[in-house]
């Protein structure tokens, strides 16, 4: 595997293309304009290399280099060097020497902000100054017709590459954003929301049933004796259960339900638009697959599950309060003996459902 892709790999791969072109139709620009001057041949075979061979040098440079960021940058530097030369090559020519000049410094601020138009400025200087004294200076402030249509495929094409690369790069920027954003609320090990994520809809549940008299009831499930399942069969297997209890929330739930990862082996589920006998059954039937989950593998192998339960009220002042309820459930559920479904003591009925086995 290459180990240099996160050193700008990317970045002069970004660049290629429009330097081909922004090369390529810049060579007609340059022409037009040079041909009344009558320069020497070197500066034709010059003018033919920058315009057709240097972009690909350019890249295979940048390519091979240990630092290919870097190298591209001193690309772009060489691209307004070059730049800077044909300005003054070209007697300053005003229409030839802006969109020249103009294009390469559009292409610095898309790639390299303030500081490589400011390096990139000086490089063109540079570039000019060594045309000047190697040509002869001149001056030609006046362009001819064919002079103006040579420069119209640079003015159009080249920002519409420009513009095209920037707009892939930005959907690019904002899948990876999207993707970032869906890791911050999944837990890594089971892919459910993890416990963060999971409050914040509890929340918004919380003030949905408040403001819309709806009925909703949370979960709070944890493994039995899961250390001992660790210190028996290994923290590899432990990890493999919570997978596998993951798994078994995703079969055993609805759409509409949304189970998250607690933290440890507690994981805390919202059953919305539903009674009491609902949850209780449907977690009961969960507490009954995980029960009679068998492994070949490992015979031995038993998973057993306390939950607690505690439904809206609108006597309820907070969803943390709630969530107390459900502790409370879960907490009586693990000291009834486990293994069992247990719905939140109702201070003002009294009702307690117990299913033990
Ligand atoms: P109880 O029946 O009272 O719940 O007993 P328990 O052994 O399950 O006790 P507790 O819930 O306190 O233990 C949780 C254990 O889960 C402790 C911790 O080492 C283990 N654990 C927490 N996170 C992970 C994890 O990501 N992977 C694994 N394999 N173990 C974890
Ligand atoms: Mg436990």
């Amino acid at each position: 595997m290459d180990n240099r892709s996160g050193k700008g790999l990317s970045f002069v791969k970004r660049i290629y293309l429009p330097r081909i072109i922004g090369m390529g139709i810049g060579l007609f620009s340059v022409m037009a304009a040079m041909a009344p001057l009558s320069p020497p041949t070197w500066v034709w075979l010059l003018v033919l290399f920058n315009g057709i061979v240097w972009p690909h040098l350019a890249y295979l440079w940048a390519m091979r280099s240990a630092a290919p960021y870097q190298a591209e940058q001193r690309n772009l530097l060489l691209d307004s060097l070059m730049g800077g030369f044909w300005t003054a090559a070209m007697h300053f020519n005003p229409l030839p020497s802006v969109t020249v000049l103009s294009m390469m410094t559009m292409n610095n601020v898309a790639a390299g902000g303030k500081r490589l138009v400011v390096r990139g400025v000086l490089a063109q200087l540079a570039g000019m100054l060594v045309a000047t004294l190697v040509l002869g200076p001149g001056l030609q402030l006046t362009a001819t017709p064919l002079q103006v249509y040579a420069c119209l495929p640079m003015l159009t094409l080249y920002p519409l590459a420009l513009g095209w690369v920037c707009y892939r790069l930005a959907i690019k920027l904002a899948e990876h954003k999207r993707r970032l954003s869906a890791l911050s609320l999944t837990d890594s090990l089971t892919g459910l929301l993890n416990h963060g994520a999971w409050k914040d809809l509890l929340l918004v549940k919380f003030q949905t049933c408040q403001q819309q008299q709806q009925q909703a009831v949370i979960a709070l499930i944890d493994i039995d004796h899961f250390k001992t399942i660790n210190d028996t069969f290994g923290h590899v297997v432990g990890d493999c259960v919570l997978r596998q209890m993951s798994e078994e929330l995703k079969r055993n739930l609805r759409e509409v339900d949304q189970a998250g990862r607690y933290g440890g082996d507690e994981f805390c589920v919202i059953l919305p638009d539903t009674n009491e006998a609902q949850a209780c059954l449907a977690m009961e039937r969960l507490r009954e697959r995980v029960a009679s989950y068998r492994n070949p593998q490992l015979p031995h192998l038993r998973i057993s599950l306390s939950i607690g339960l505690s439904a809206f009220d609108a006597d309820l002042e907070s969803p943390e309060h709630w969530l107390e309820q459900a502790d409370k459930a879960l907490y009586t559920a693990k000291h009834a003996g486990r293994d069992q479904v247990n719905f939140a003591q109702r201070e003002a009925t009294g009702l307690r459902l117990a299913y033990p086995d």
